[in-house]
C-alpha cells in the first residue's frame, strides 16, 4: 500500500519544544522506514526563505513558502514535519486548506517558561532591546483554535508529547495503528 503523505505542522513560541518533539518523532518514524522530511524554521530561513525578516508580511511569506514545499512533498507520500513559530492563525489556516493532509500540533508552554529555558538566548536579547518584534515579547502569537494535538511541554515530558503526536497520526490513518506508541 502506498504511504499517505501528510504535513505535520508544529507551531508555538520559540523554546516551546517544536524542534525537540519533531526530531524525536522523526527518529521514531525513520526507524520504521517511513519516507520523511523535516523543515525546521531556523534552517529554512538560512536557505529557502533567506533574506526574509520578521514583519507580518515576511513571516507570512516564510510560512507560504514552507507550506508550498511541504505540500509538494506530502502529496508524494512523504511525512513532512514542519517546525516554525508560525504565529499568525490566518496563514496557518491558508496552508492547511491548500495542503488538505495537514495535522497541526500546538506546542504550548507559557512564555515565562520559554523565556526561562531561553534555549538560544533570544529572549534575553529581546528583553535587552537587541531584537525587535520578538514573538511573545513584543509581537503577537495567535494560538490555534482547532489543533489536532496540543503538547503542554511545561506539564508533560518529552515522551508524552511525542506519543500524542504519533498516536494522532495513527488515529488519522497516516500510519498503521500498530505503529502507535504506548498509551499515555
Ligand atoms: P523550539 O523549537 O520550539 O524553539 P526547542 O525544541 O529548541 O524549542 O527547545 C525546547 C526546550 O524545552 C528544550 O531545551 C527541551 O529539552 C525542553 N523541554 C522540556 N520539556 C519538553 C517537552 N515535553 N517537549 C519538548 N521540549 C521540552
Amino acid at each position: 500500500m502506498k504511504q499517505r503523505g501528510v504535513t505535520v505542522w508544529f507551531t508555538g513560541l520559540s523554546g516551546a519544544g517544536k524542534t525537540t518533539i519533531s526530531r524525536k518523532v522523526a527518529e521514531i518514524l525513520r526507524s520504521q522506514a517511513y519516507p520523511l522530511e523535516i523543515l525546521d524554521g531556523d534552517v529554512v530561513r538560512q536557505n529557502l526563505t533567506k533574506g526574509l525578516g520578521f514583519s507580518k508580511e515576511d513571516r507570512d511569506e516564510n510560512i507560504r513558502r514552507i507550506g508550498f514545499v511541504s505540500h509538494l512533498l506530502s502529496r508524494n507520500g512523504v511525512i513532512v514535519l514542519v517546525s516554525a513559530i508560525s504565529p499568525y492563525r490566518d496563514i496557518r489556516e491558508e496552508v492547511r486548506s491548500r495542503i488538505g493532509d495537514f495535522v497541526e500540533i500546538y506546542v504550548n508552554a507559557p512564555v515565562e517558561v520559554c523565556e526561562d529555558r531561553d534555549v538560544k538566548g533570544l529572549y534575553k536579547r529581546a528583553r535587552a532591546g537587541e531584537i525587535r518584534g520578538f514573538t511573545g515579547i513584543d509581537d503577537p502569537y495567535e494560538p490555534p483554535l482547532n489543533a489536532e494535538v496540543e503538547c503542554r511541554t511545561d506539564l508533560e515530558d518529552l515522551s508524552e508529547s511525542v506519543a500524542k503526536v504519533i498516536n494522532k497520526l495513527a488515529e488519522l490513518g497516516y500510519i498503521p495503528e500498530a505503529a502507535a506508541v504506548g498509551a499515555l
